[in-house]
């Protein structure tokens, strides 16, 4: 797709990506204009512990969100090799090959100061964020990402949404 930058007037090629910037000036268009609201939530592994253990404090929470919201849920391929057990729900998997060295670096600090890395399945969640647009936020129970995810990384036109089963039902109204 090809579009006329409204500050330089340059001819330029849009691609569907977080961040389409004018290539000659700079100029930040609106991901929403070309491509619409991104409708695609991640889920993080708690998640699918959640449902399928019936003793988890979070069971019907996360069950309702893999049941009810299917359609928008994805996740990937490290936290499907992180859940070692079979489950029964269904969502897309995207896979996650590489991370940019920016993620790869992500780390929680401790309340005695030491470094603790995120692992495969955390970052690969905040990198398949980075790549698809279509993605508005992350389902999780490890509220830490949120600390640890500077909002540059993820750029979005919206608040991205970072927050638990119990937060996204609560914003879809079914709490
Ligand atoms: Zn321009």
């Amino acid at each position: 797709m090809k579009t006329t930058c409204p500050k330089c007037k340059s001819r330029i090629r849009i691609r569907n990506k977080r961040e389409i910037d004018c290539t000659k000036c700079g100029f930040q268009f609106s991901h929403r204009k070309f491509y619409g609201e991104s409708t695609k939530y991640l889920v993080d592994t708690n998640i699918f512990i959640g449902a399928l253990n019936g003793f988890e404090h979070h069971h019907d929470a996360c069950t309702s969100v893999l049941t009810l919201y299917a359609g928008e849920l994805i996740t990937t391929n490290h936290v499907i090799a992180e859940i070692l057990q079979y489950c029964p729900h269904t969502v897309k998997v995207y896979i996650v090959d590489a991370f940019l060295p920016e993620v790869e670096e992500l780390c929680y600090i401790t309340k005695d100061d030491e470094d603790y890395a995120l692992s495969p399945a955390d970052k690969s969640l905040i990198q398949c964020a980075i790549d698809n647009p279509d993605i508005a936020g992350i389902i999780t129970y490890d509220t830490d990402i949120k600390s640890v995810v500077p909002s540059r990384l993820i750029r979005s036109e919206k608040p991205f949404f970072i927050g638990t089963a119990d937060d996204f039902l609560k914003k879809r109204g079914r709490k």
